[in-house]
This record gives C-alpha cells, structure tokens and sequence, in this order.
C-alpha cells in the first residue's frame, strides 16, 4: 500500500492531529490489521522528525505505523531514565526498553567477592552464571589479570609506491612528535596518567596504503572518542610530512593491546552430580572444547553462550557490548580459524583448568556509565570497580557461564534446567492475550 500522505511533522509545538494528546499517546484505536487494511500505514519518511519534541515524536511514529493505544503506550515508557535524558543519549527517541536486571551470585575475583549485575532477558542465564561462578569458587574462584588500558587507532594514508620508503622513514624520524601532537588538547587525559604512547606502521599492498597504529592508554575511559580525536588530529600533520593522501581514520575494536584474562580451577570432585563422577564431567567438559575446536558450528554457539554471561554486564554497567562483541570474536579468529573463546582442559591431578582471555575495552567513566542512573547504580554494586577490575570480571563472567553451559552440555542435556525455568515464560504467554504477550527467548545457548 502506497503511502497516503506525509504526516505533519514540520511544526514541532503543534501536534499532527489536533486529536493527539501532547502525553505522547496515540489516540487511534483498533487492531493494526485494520490500520493496514485501511491504508493508516504511512511512510517512514519523517522529515524532521528529529526536531520534534521527545513527546511529539511518539505520537507521529505511532501514527504514521496505525498501532493501537497500548502499543504506544509500552513504546513511551521512560523507567530508570528521564525523557530528558533519552532524548540526549539518542537520536529520534520515542521511549526506552526494559530488561530485566538481576545479579549473579558466588562471584570471587582475585580473592574479593563481587556481585554481578546482570541485564537480559533471556531465562537461565543468571542460573547459570551463579552456578558456574559456585564450581570456580570451590577452587578458589577465579584468577584475572588486564594490560594497560591500552586502545589502537587505524590512520589510512594513501601513499603511491614509489614515496613508500621515504614515508616510512618520515614516520620513523617525526614519530615523538606525532606522539606529541596526538596527545595535544589532552592535558587531563595526560596528567592522569593515559595519552598516547606509541605508534607503529603497516603497509597494504593492495589497496596501497601505510596504515599508522597509534596506541592510546584511555585509562578509566573505554576510549573510542578519545582515540578518534587523536586519529583525526594527528593525521592532519602527515601531509606535511610525506606526499600522503588521508584516508579513514578511527580506533579498532580488535583491541588486542587491551586484554582481560580469566583462569578457574575446579577440583574434580567439585564436579560431581549425583549421576556422574567429577572425573566424567571433567572429561566430558574437555571434550566439549575439543569438539569446538575442530568444529565452526560449535565454536560459534560455544561462544555464544559465553557472551550470554559477557553482554549483560555489559549492558547494566553503560558499557558498548556491540563493541566487546566485535573484538570478542575477531579475536577468536585470530589464528586464521575461528575457535572457541575459552579452553578447557584436565590438569595432571584431574582436576579441570579453564582459560578466557579476551580484548576488553570497557569504561567507568565515559560513554553512559556516569549519565545513566541504572548502569551508575550497578557499578557501585559491585564496589566501584577501576575499568581494569571490571574487564576482570566480565572476562570472568563470561568463563563462568561457559562452564555452566558445558558442564550440563556434557551430562545430563541443557534442557532439562533450562526449560524448567523457561516452562514459567511459555505458562505466561499462555495466559496471555497473543496482542499483548511478549515472545520470549529461546534456550540456553552454549
Ligand atoms: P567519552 O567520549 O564520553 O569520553 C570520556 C571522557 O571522560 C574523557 O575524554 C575524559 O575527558 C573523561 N574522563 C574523566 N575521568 C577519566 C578517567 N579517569 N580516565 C579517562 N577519561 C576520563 O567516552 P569514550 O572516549 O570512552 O568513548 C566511549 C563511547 O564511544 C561509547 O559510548 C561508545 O559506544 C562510543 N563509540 C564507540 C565506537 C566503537 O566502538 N567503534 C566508535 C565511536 C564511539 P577529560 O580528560 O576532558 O576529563
């Protein structure tokens, strides 16, 4: 169906249809198969729309898309956050998204206890996590460690061939005072301790480019406008030193100089259940992993089920996940195959050895994490931790859920827990009427 008309939208203080309340709710009733069979469905073409009041916006994407009251009403709830402060984080916002936000228990972390909040919405997740967390701990917990907090920004210079050379020694020659430069209108960043402190150089044959790495220690910043700044500002002094044209100049999240790496050991008799000896867990566990190393379907749900326990942290500290995601699994394909994220193998004793190392470039300041009162709350619940802390314990989390995952995977299936605790989703969304049940998700993955 063609679209009708463009609604009004040019008018900021003046609502589209003199029915529509300034609340923000929709005033058109009726199931929106009628809206679409009667042509209410408009375009998505909005202009200027995101000059409209937070409140306006609702009302016309609400409009425009022919949905019913209560529809409208679910999209223009604001929970933890102020109208005021959504329409700042975001552009076009109409309202926010809930999640449930639970904490995950028995975390010990370098020999501190921390609890681990943790925002999702899929069941068992958080099961999972306290239980994995419970088995490391039966071996002292988990043992972390972090680099620096150390991010890398890509400049792509143009250069033909044949000024390679020179400009290679150029870099090499002026490399202090790019350093310098990048970190110029970086006093604060400097005085605590971070700025830039390296820079380094590779050539691409085939698209016949130096692209500069410049090293940035972001400290408690998870660092990606801190790192473009820099990018942008020290690119523009390559020209003048080199015949070199500019090309793309951002930080990459194959942040690999900003690693978390988590270790757990869990005595083989802490595996035991009721149907199978610890040693035949451990073994199973092992096996688990070696079946993903060899096998890309498995590695990819394997660490999926990782970044089940990594994401929600993520997510309840205003962390970037879209950004830890990325850099998670480039870096489980670093050695040209994709592999799983974490290893796990049977030590000398038969007890059983788990490894995640991972980049981690997350933040306690920056981003949202101070403006967003929820993700502020949830880092103060677990004690304030310094950036590199947190990257600890998320690499840990995400060990800890693998742990889980693989250690039911091996005995007795994921589903007998699993759908134990999904079984009261389905019992809701069948009491449910079908337009207003919410789908929830489906399994554990591992
Ligand atoms: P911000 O742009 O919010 O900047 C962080 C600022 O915090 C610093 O510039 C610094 O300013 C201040 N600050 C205060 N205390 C400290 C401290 N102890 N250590 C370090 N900085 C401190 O955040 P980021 O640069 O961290 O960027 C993160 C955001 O960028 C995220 O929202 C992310 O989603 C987004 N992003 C991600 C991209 C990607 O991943 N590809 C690309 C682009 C953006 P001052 O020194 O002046 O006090």
């Amino acid at each position: 169906m063609p679209p009708t008309s463009e609604p009004s939208v040019t008018q900021p203080n003046k609502p589209a249809d003199p029915e529509t309340p300034a609340s923000g709710t929709a005033t058109r009733e009726g199931p929106p198969s009628d809206a679409l069979a009667t042509g209410g469905r408009n375009s998505s073409r909005l202009p200027n729309f995101y000059e409209l009041p937070i409140s306006e916006r609702l009302s016309v994407a609400a409009q425009s898309a022919g949905i019913e009251r209560r529809d409208a009403d679910a999209l223009g709830r604001f929970g933890a956050l102020t109208p005021e402060l959504t329409d700042v984080f975001i552009e076009n916002a109409i309202g926010t998204f809930s999640l449930p936000l639970g904490v995950a228990t028995n975390f010990r972390v370098n020999g501190r206890d921390f609890l681990v909040p943790m925002a999702v919405e899929e069941t068992s997740v958080l099961a999972a996590a306290s239980h994995g967390a419970k088995l490391a701990r039966a071996g002292g917990g988990f043992t972390v460690t972090t680099t620096e907090p150390v991010m890398t920004g890509q400049i792509e210079l143009g250069v033909a061939a044949h000024d390679r050379a020179a400009a290679e020694a150029a870099l090499a020659l002026h490399k202090d005072r790019l350093i310098a430069w990048a970190n110029r209108g970086h006093d604060s960043l400097v005085a605590r301790g971070g700025g830039a402190r390296d820079l380094d150089w590779r050539w691409i044959e085939a698209i016949e480019s130096l692209v500069v790495h410049l090293y940035v220690d972001t400290r408690e910043a998870m660092g990606a406008n801190i790192v473009n700044t820099m990018c942008e500002r020290v690119s523009g002094l390559m020209p003048e030193l080199f015949p070199c044209s500019i090309g793309l100049r951002i930080l990459t999240n194959l942040t690999d100089r900003r690693l978390a790496r988590a270790v757990c050991r869990i005595p083989v008799t802490a595996l035991d259940t009721p149907e199978f000896s610890g040693a035949r867990v451990a073994q199973g566990i092992e096996r688990a992993w070696l079946f993903a190393c060899h096998d890309q379907h498995r590695a990819t749900t394997n660490n999926k089920g990782i970044m089940n326990g990594i994401d929600p942290v993520l997510i309840a500290t205003g962390n970037d996940w879209r950004a830890i995601e990325a850099g998670a699994h480039s870096y489980a394909v670093r050695s040209g195959r994709y592999q799983p994220m974490a290893s796990w193998q049977r030590l000398p004793a038969g007890d059983l050895e788990g490894i995640l190392e991972l980049p981690m470039a997350v933040g306690t300041v920056g981003g949202v994490t101070k403006l967003h009162p929820t993700a502020a709350a949830a880092l103060r619940l677990m004690g304030s931790p310094t950036a590199r802390e947190l990257a600890g314990i998320i690499v840990a989390t995400g060990l800890a859920q693998n742990l889980s995952a693989l250690r039911a995977l091996a005995t007795e299936g994921i589903q007998r827990g699993h759908m134990g605790l999904h079984r009261k989703n389905l019992d809701l969304l069948q009491r449910t009427p079908p337009a207003a049940a919410a789908r929830p998700s489906g399994g554990l993955d591992s």
